[in-house]
């Protein structure tokens, strides 16, 4: 498997990557991997296990405890850290928080880039994060940048909350994208930005399956 038959999908905070990721990789039977879950993951480990941040040496021994696999025949995965699945508890608001400044650690990035490198060899896959097209996989033949305005990403974000019970206001949710997305886009370590060669799309005033569409019509795909 080569990394041409990989595609990437990256963009700042609630720019849509999963849910158009998940719903492309569906119509074009590719597997799915949304990396964010995996500086999720080591946010969580950090947390749970009261790990300081800075302490990266402990932090990349324990990396090795947390385990991500592939539910067959979905476009879903789990995490498991210890035998116990974490996965439903890497979207609450506290690991939000603390995750961008977790990701700005250039260890444990690369501890995570070689397990993302190692799944896209191994599969015809989408995968979405912040750097995908510029550093996991550079060859891939297919890559996409979605951005959207901030105002449009944080009432995404708000209902997304909403619809799971998690009361925040408005105002706290869209301060807390910028803050990530700043943190994201100005850190040293794998910046996030479009890959020189990146198909770029406001997905603004689209929907799900407009942006779907868009990207199938720019799409080589080789099985
Ligand atoms: O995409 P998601 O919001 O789940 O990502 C959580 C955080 O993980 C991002 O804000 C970013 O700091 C970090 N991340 C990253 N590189 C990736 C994916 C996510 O730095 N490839």
């Amino acid at each position: 498997m080569k990394q041409n038959q990989c595609i990437a999908i990256d963009g700042p905070v609630a720019s849509g990557k999963t849910t158009i990721g998940k719903e492309l990789a569906k119509k074009i039977d590719y597997c799915f991997l949304d990396t964010g879950i995996m500086y999720r993951a080591v946010t969580y480990l950090a947390l749970e296990k009261k790990i300081n941040p800075n302490d990266t040496g402990l932090l990349i021994d324990s990396i090795k405890k947390l385990k991500f696999k592939f539910i067959p025949n979905s476009t879903n995965y789990q995490v498991n850290l210890d035998n116990k699945n974490i996965t439903k508890h890497l979207k609450n608001p506290t690991i939000e928080k603390h995750v961008s400044v977790v990701a700005t650690n250039s260890l444990i990035r690369s501890e995570l880039v070689k397990i993302q490198r190692e799944i896209a060899y191994s599969n015809h896959i989408i995968m979405v994060g912040r750097d995908i097209g510029t550093i996991v996989i550079p060859n891939a033949k297919n890559k996409f940048f979605l951005i959207a305005s901030s105002i449009v990403r944080a009432q995404r974000r708000y209902a997304e909350f909403k619809k799971t019970g998690i009361n925040l206001s408005f105002e706290i949710v869209k301060s807390e994208i910028e803050n990530r997305d700043k943190i994201d886009t100005e850190r040293k370590e794998s910046p996030l930005k479009p890959a020189h060669d990146s198909i770029l799309i406001n997905t603004d005033k689209m929907n799900i399956d407009e942006v779907v569409e868009e990207m199938i019509n720019n799409i080589e795909i080789n099985k």
